[in-house]
């Protein structure tokens, strides 16, 4: 990665942190889940609308560091307007990404900011811990999803 994209990618993960998206309790939501990510500390709660196939709304409470807000307030913006299935697909990608620094398929967009996560093993669970909690919240799971004991 070049200096300048990484320079940019660090900017765009410190402003998600700082003025964090769809950063609100969602009162229309019918799907909610908890995450936790007790190694860092981080903690979400991820609300999605669910209209038929799609993701109508969606929204997330929490704390926990830059990485773990950044994530979650790029995951409100990439997933809201998308289909259920389209959400599991993005999953399967931002997981590739995070863990092997690469990710098939066309553009990610602002998902690839989190490409070089990678290099810092302990930072993978705090970019993908708003996506375990999301496809949980699809799943309808009641138990709080763990990094530590993710449900895949
Ligand atoms: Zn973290």
């Amino acid at each position: 990665m070049s200096d300048e994209l990484h320079d940019l990618y660090q900017e765009v993960i410190l402003d998600h942190s700082r003025s964090p998206r769809n950063f609100r309790r969602l009162e229309t939501a019918n799907r909610v889940a908890q995450g936790h990510n007790p190694l860092c500390g981080d903690n979400i709660a991820l609300y999605l609308e669910i209209e038929g196939e799609r993701v109508k709304d969606v929204g997330f409470q929490g704390s926990g560091c830059a990485i773990s807000k950044a994530s979650a307030s790029i995951l409100t913006e990439a997933v809201k307007g998308h289909t259920t299935a389209e959400l599991r697909q993005m999953f399967a990608r931002v997981h590739d990404l995070v863990t092997r620094g690469e990710a098939s398929g066309e553009d990610l967009g602002k998902l690839a900011v989190f490409a070089g996560v990678h290099r810092f093993p302990a930072r993978v669970k705090c970019a993908m811990l708003a996506w375990h909690a999301a496809l949980a919240a699809l799943d309808g799971q009641k138990q709080p999803v763990s990094t530590e004991n993710p449900a895949e």
